[in-house]
């Protein structure tokens, strides 16, 4: 599942589907900003460390005080101060120049924590996720790295989907959560920049050859804009999967950290069944129901 922007009610929909599909396991590649946890409530059973990013280090012992590793850092990290190099962590991108201009070899890389990935338990199956730390890089990394854990979770326990929650944007951590893929879900929403960002996405997943549908929520908030996407994917080929109404409940299912499509099942404060939130949370079942379909053609029944 993903979206062009962040906003567009993405990961309210991918909890509702872990609700309702059986046998998966979940992932949350948004790793920048990971927020399925707040709707699943994981309890985490493996915590483990990502180190993708290396930083310079000096052993003063062996250097001459000659240099050469500030003038040739481009990144301003290095400072010389009483005859010695001083590296700012923040500043220093992991290049290696220094390393290797250095001559008497007092510059080395090390390893640097870049966050946290895990594996939990949920009321609804397991589910891999991380946190990647403030500024750092190499989120299609660890977008790799949680897919890859969560695909030997589904081999070794048998569960035959994995749904994945993906980051917005079109940038490499996207490209990481799409890669062999059998579906992509694009949820979009009917405002300008909406169409805009489901457009871009779209470009996206066909490039890579990546079958996609599309999902519009708050479908009734701009009738126009709703139409404007349903033309563009009729032009491209690309099935309109579902659409979901504009609802409160859904936020205040959100808000208590429940997925939107248990909501309407009866929880404190529901309007009730033929309320807009049971139309929402019917919407999203037609939508799950339909997404079913459409992997068990392209992939076997599941
Ligand atoms: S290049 Fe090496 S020897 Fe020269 S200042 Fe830097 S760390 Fe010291
Ligand atoms: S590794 Fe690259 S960025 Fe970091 S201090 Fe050395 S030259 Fe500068």
């Amino acid at each position: 599942m993903i979206s062009g922007k962040g906003g567009t009610g993405k990961t309210s929909v991918v909890a509702s589907f872990a609700a309702l599909a059986e046998n998966k396991v979940l992932v949350d590649c948004d790793v920048d900003a990971a927020d399925l946890h707040l709707l699943l409530s994981p309890e985490v059973v493996e915590s483990h460390e990502f180190m993708a990013s290396r930083q310079a280090t000096v052993d003063v012992s062996r250097c001459t005080g000659c240099g050469h590793c500030s003038e040739v850092c481009r990144f301003g990290a290095i400072a010389m101060a009483y005859g010695h190099p001083t590296i700012d962590p923040i500043s220093c991108e992991g290049c290696t120049v220094c390393s290797h201009i250095c001559p008497e070899g007092a510059i080395t890389m090390v390893d640097v924590m870049s966050g946290h990935w895990y594996v939990s338990h949920t009321r609804f199956g397991p589910m891999v996720h991380a946190k990647l730390k403030a500024a750092e890089e190499n989120s299609g990394k660890l977008v790799s790295q949680v897919r890859r854990k969560a695909r030997e979770i589904a081999e070794s326990q048998g569960h035959e989907l994995i749904i994945t929650d993906g980051p917005p944007g079109v940038g490499c951590p996207v490209i990481s959560s799409i890669s062999g893929v059998d579906l992509a879900l694009i949820v979009t929403e009917p405002t300008v920049a909406g169409v805009h960002d489901m457009e871009r996405v779209l470009d996206l997943t066909c490039h890579f050859g990546v079958e996609s549908a599309v999902c519009i929520n708050k479908c009734d908030l701009d009738e126009a804009n709703a139409e404007r996407i349903e033309d563009y994917c009729c032009a491209r080929g690309i099935e309109i999967a579902g659409k979901i109404p504009f609802d409160e409940e859904m936020v205040r299912a959100v808000v208590r950290g429940e997925p939107p499509v248990l909501y309407g099942d009866g929880a404190p404060d529901c309007a009730g069944p033929d309320s807009v939130a049971g139309e929402a949370a019917q919407a999203i079942r037609q939508l799950w129901d339909r997404v079913a379909v459409l992997l068990a053609r392209d992939a076997g029944s599941f």
